[in-house]
């Protein structure tokens, strides 16, 4: 039985987390979650599961959730979330909180020993080389929830890094694929957050659909992997059938397949090595799919991918720049306070205006990050 502390539980990822523990009773136990605000859906999840132990993300939430709970532990914040990954009874931390905010928790998991089960990409696009470099140190596994990572992941299959290629990203377009760059001046938020094949939380579906998701996971399989960005290439691919896929020296190819479903690589991020049966997930039917799309990412059409790509060469602090003001820019636009266009000259402006620091450390990291916040939420 492994006891599961499960960051972003009432998000999307969280949910689904959820469903799998669900399925296996026997081998899981939800020991703690975290949340933001949602205590209606975090008082159902305590109803039903009995953590020991909850954070929630500030002291009004705090309240509210103790009215409804009042014999349970809980906790508030980023140390909140630091201390039950450092748990002594947490064995796996699953980190699906949206953003930076994340980055605390997974270090801290990290120190400990404990196996982690990552989707919060923002953790690794803010910080990466601090957070490979302790996984190193520590002799931890970081096991990626998110499906192209896990495709790849799955791709590689133990071989050598120097008999890769390439890896090969695969995009879905988001919400806006079909349209021109002229049609993109008009779109509304409602508009962009319908998603064509996966349905996800606010910011990552925004981020879909201005290409930024695909860069941030540029970069996320740079530190995963460690692959450099000129053997990372991104392709269309508009079904999400062909998760992600692996060049090989001989130009043989390894791909992974699978309906668009999230339980499937959350589940293999916990049982990893081995395999379990997963009920709710549906077989793919290649006979009825009968065809499969791929195209050339155009970076002119999707400059956030372009972005990405440069701000990962680059390094130094700039990746913590690009992820900050992509949080602040996506966190303005839902709030109809810029347009959708904006958001990438939001993101453009805040690079070019900042001066890199070479290898910076977790509160220089910290420091960066909330100061590209403060002058955007100040300007808009
Ligand atoms: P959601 O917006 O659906 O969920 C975010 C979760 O984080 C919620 O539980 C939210 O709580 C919680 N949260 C937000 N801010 C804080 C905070 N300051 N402190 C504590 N908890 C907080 O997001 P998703 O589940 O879609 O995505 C989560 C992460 O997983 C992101 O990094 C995303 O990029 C990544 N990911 C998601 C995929 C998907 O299919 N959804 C696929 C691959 C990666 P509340 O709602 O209660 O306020
Ligand atoms: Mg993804």
């Amino acid at each position: 039985m492994k006891n599961i502390t499960l960051l972003g539980a009432t998000g999307s990822i969280g949910l689904q987390t959820i469903d799998v523990i669900k399925e296996h009773p026997e081998q899981f136990n939800l020991y703690a979650i975290a949340f933001g605000k949602n205590v209606d859906k975090a008082t159902e999840i305590i109803e039903a599961f009995k953590p020991k132990k909850v954070v929630v993300q500030d002291e009004q939430t705090r309240r509210e959730l103790s009215i409804h709970t009042d014999q349970l532990t809980i906790l508030v914040g980023k140390e909140g979330m630091e201390e039950v990954s450092a748990d002594p009874e947490t064995d796996v931390l699953v980190n699906a909180v949206m953003g930076s905010v994340g980055l605390g928790a997974t270090l801290t998991a990290i120190k400990h020993k404990k196996q982690i089960a990552i989707a919060n990409k923002e953790t690794l696009v803010t910080a990466g080389h601090l957070v490979m470099e302790a996984a190193k140190h520590y002799g931890v596994d970081l096991l990626p929830v998110d499906s192209e990572h896990s495709a790849i992941f799955q791709s590689l299959n133990g071989e050598s890094r120097k008999d890769i290629n390439k890896i090969i990203l695969t995009a879905s377009g988001g919400s806006f694929r079909d349209k021109t760059r002229e049609q993109l001046k008009g779109v509304t938020v409602a508009d962009a957050l319908n998603h064509p094949n996966w349905s996800m939380g606010a910011k990552i579906t925004i981020d879909s659909a201005t290409m930024m998701n695909k860069g941030l996971e540029v970069i996320e399989a740079h530190w995963l992997f460690d692959i450099p960005y000129d053997k990372i290439e991104v392709i269309q691919h508009k079904e999400s059938i062909i998760h992600s896929m692996v060049e090989y020296a001989d130009k043989s190819i390894i791909a992974q397949l699978g309906t668009p479903d999230m339980r499937v690589p959350i589940q293999y991020a916990l049982t990893y090595p081995n395999r379990l049966p997963l009920s709710a997930s549906k077989s793919l039917d290649l006979v009825e799919l009968s065809t499969l799309h791929f195209a050339k990412m155009d970076m002119d059409r999707f400059p956030c991918l372009a972005f990405a790509y440069h701000a990962g060469e680059k390094g130094g602090s700039l990746p913590t720049v690009l992820n900050a003001a992509n949080e602040a820019a996506v966190d303005l636009f839902l709030r109809e306070k810029i347009t959708f266009l904006e958001i990438e000259d939001v993101i453009e402006q805040a690079m070019t205006s900042h001066k890199i620091i070479e290898n910076p450390d977790l509160d220089t990291i910290n420091a960066i990050d909330a100061e590209t916040r403060k002058k955007l939420y100040e300007k808009y």
